[in-house]
C-alpha cells in the first residue's frame, strides 16, 4: 500500500529566512559570480565564528577544500597518506586525484572516529616499510570530535601534518575549542545535508595568510602575475559563488540555534530508547566533547535486542515514509578501496553492522517526531508509555576503550 505521509528526511535543509535577503543583494550589485562582497562576508562570519585567529577560503565543495589542502600539504603521486576508514568517500577521494596512495585507519569505540593506537601502529609499520606518510586525514563523524589530543600528540611525535575533515563538525568543539582549527589544514562542507548549507560549498581553513593565498591562487586556475593569462602551475576552478555565498551568511545567523535543535533531536532519541534494551544512542565519552549532533546514529546488538536488528528498524521507518540510513561503510572495504593497506581491528566494521543512522533535522516538526516514536513503540513493542525519566546516557557500547586497547594491544599491536 502507498504510504501517503510525507517524508521525513536525514537532514534537509533548513533556511532561517534572511538568505533570501542576502541573494536579492547580490543579485542588486551584479556580483553573479565566484567572488563579490558576500563571499568575503561569509568568510568573516566563519573566521569571527571558529577563531578570529585562523584564515577562511570558501570553496565550491568540502571535497575541494580536501583536494587543495592535500596539495598545500605537497603531497604527490605514490606518497601515503593515512586516513580513517569509516567515512564518506570524499574524505579519501582527494587522495586518489593526486596518485597518492591512501591508507586506512580503524576507529575506537569511544567517538567512533580515528583509533590512535592503529594510527601509531601504522605510523610505525610504514616507516619501518620504508616510507613516512605524507598527511593525516581525520574526520569528526557525524560531528563527533574524535580523540583530539591523543591524535595530536602521535602527530607531533613523528611529525607528520593533520587534515581535518570537520565536513560534518561545524558547531562542535573539544576542551572549548572549535572543530575545524585543529588541523595543520582543516576543512568544512556546507552541502545540502550539513548543518548549515550554501546549497553547494566547502572552506579550507588554515592558520597562514600565506596558505590561504596559495589556496586561492590554486582554487582560481592558478594564474601567474600578468596582464594576460599565464601559467606555470597547474590550477583548479573551486571558489564559491557569490550567490551561494548569500545562502551561507544568512545561515551563520542560525547556525547555534541548529544546533542546539540537532542536539534537542538527539536527546529525544536517547529517551525514546532508554528502555530499549540492546539499543544504545551513540554520545560522547565524556564533557570534554562537545557534538552538534549533526546525525544521531544508534547501534541495535539484536542479541540484546530480542533479535531486533538496526535493518528491521530501517525497513519499519521506510514502510512509514521516514528515511533512516546505515552508518558510512568503512573505506577499506569499499570495491573502490580495498586494495589498500588497513590497520586495525573490526570496530568500524562491527559498528558497520549493527549501526543506523536516524533523521536529526533541525526542522522536525512534533507531529514528526510522533510518526517516529510510533514506529519505534510498533517495532519493539513497547507496552508502557514512554515515561518521562530523565535522560540516561546508555552505556552498553561493545567494547569500553580499555578492554578494546587491551585486547588491540595484545593481539595486533606489538609493544618495542
Ligand atoms: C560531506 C562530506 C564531505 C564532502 O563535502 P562536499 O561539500 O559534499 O564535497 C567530506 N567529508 C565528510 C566526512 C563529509 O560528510
Amino acid at each position: 500500500m502507498l504510504n501517503t505521509n510525507t517524508r521525513i528526511y536525514l537532514s534537509s535543509p533548513h533556511m532561517s529566512g534572511a538568505e533570501q535577503k542576502y541573494v536579492n543583494q547580490a543579485f542588486d550589485t551584479n556580483w553573479v559570480a565566484p567572488l563579490g562582497k558576500n563571499v568575503d562576508a561569509f568568510e568573516t562570519d566563519l573566521k569571527n565564528y571558529l577563531d578570529p585567529k585562523v584564515y577562511v577560503t570558501a570553496l565550491s565543495s568540502g571535497t575541494a577544500a580536501i583536494h587543495l589542502g592535500l596539495l598545500l600539504l605537497d603531497v604527490k603521486a605514490g606518497d601515503e597518506v593515512l586516513c580513517q576508514s569509516l567515512t564518506f568517500t570524499a574524505s579519501a577521494n582527494p587522495i586518489l586525484y593526486l596518485k597518492a596512495i591512501p591508507v586506512f585507519i580503524d576507529s575506537e569505540p569511544d567517538t567512533w572516529n580515528m583509533c590512535p593506537i592503529a594510527l601509531e601502529k601504522a605510523i610505525i609499520d610504514r616507516i619501518q616499510l620504508g616510507k613516512k606518510p605524507k598527511a593525516i586525514v581525520t574526520v569528526h563523524l557525524y560531528g563527533n570530535p574524535y580523540k583530539v589530543n591523543a591524535i595530536r600528540i602521535i602527530a607531533e611525535k613523528y611529525q607528520i601534518p593533520i587534515l581535518e575533515d570537520a565536513a560534518e563538525a561545524l558547531g562542535s568543539s573539544y576542551k572549548g575549542q572549535k572543530c575545524g582549527t585543529f588541523g595543520d589544514l582543516s576543512v568544512l562542507s556546507f552541502n545540502g545535508n550539513k548543518i548549515i548549507t550554501t546549497s553547494g560549498g566547502g572552506a579550507l581553513i588554515s592558520h597562514t595568510e600565506k596558505e590561504r593565498t596559495k589556496a586561492i591562487f590554486l582554487a582560481t586556475q592558478a594564474r601567474d602575475n600578468a596582464i594576460h593569462y599565464e601559467h606555470s602551475e597547474l590550477g583548479y576552478n573551486y571558489r564559491l559563488s557569490n550567490i551561494c555565498a548569500s545562502i551561507g551568511r544568512g545561515q551563520m545567523e542560525v547556525l547555534d540555534e541548529h544546533v542546539a535543535l540537532r542536539r534537542d533531536m538527539n536527546a529525544f532519541y536517547k529517551k525514546l530508547f532508554q528502555d530499549i534494551p540492546g539499543v544504545y544512542v551513540h554520545d560522547m565519552p565524556s564533557e570534554d566533547y562537545f557534538s552538534n549532533h549533526w546525525l544521531t546514529a544508534i547501534t541495535i546488538n539484536p542479541n540484546q535486542s530480542n533479535g531486533i536488528t538496526a535493518t528491521d528498524l530501517r525497513l519499519a521507518f521506510e514502510a512509514d515514509n521516514i528515511e533512516s540510513r546505515p552508518l558510512w561503510k568503512p573505506l577499506h572495504l569499499q570495491p573502490l578501496y580495498q586494495e589498500y593497506p588497513y590497520y586495525g581491528n573490526t570496530v568500524a566494521q562491527d559498528l558497520f553492522d549493527i549501526g543506523l543512522c536516524l533523521p536529526s533535522g533541525s526542522n522536525l516538526t512534533d507531529p514528526e517526531r510522533k510518526r517516529i516514536k510510533n514506529v519505534v513503540k510498533d517495532l519493539f513493542k513497547i507496552k508502557k508509555k514512554i515515561a518521562s525519566k530523565p535522560v540516561v546516557v546508555r552505556k552498553n557500547r561493545l567494547l569500553d576503550f580499555n578492554s578494546f586497547a587491551k585486547l588491540f594491544l595484545g593481539v595486533h599491536f606489538k609493544t618495542t
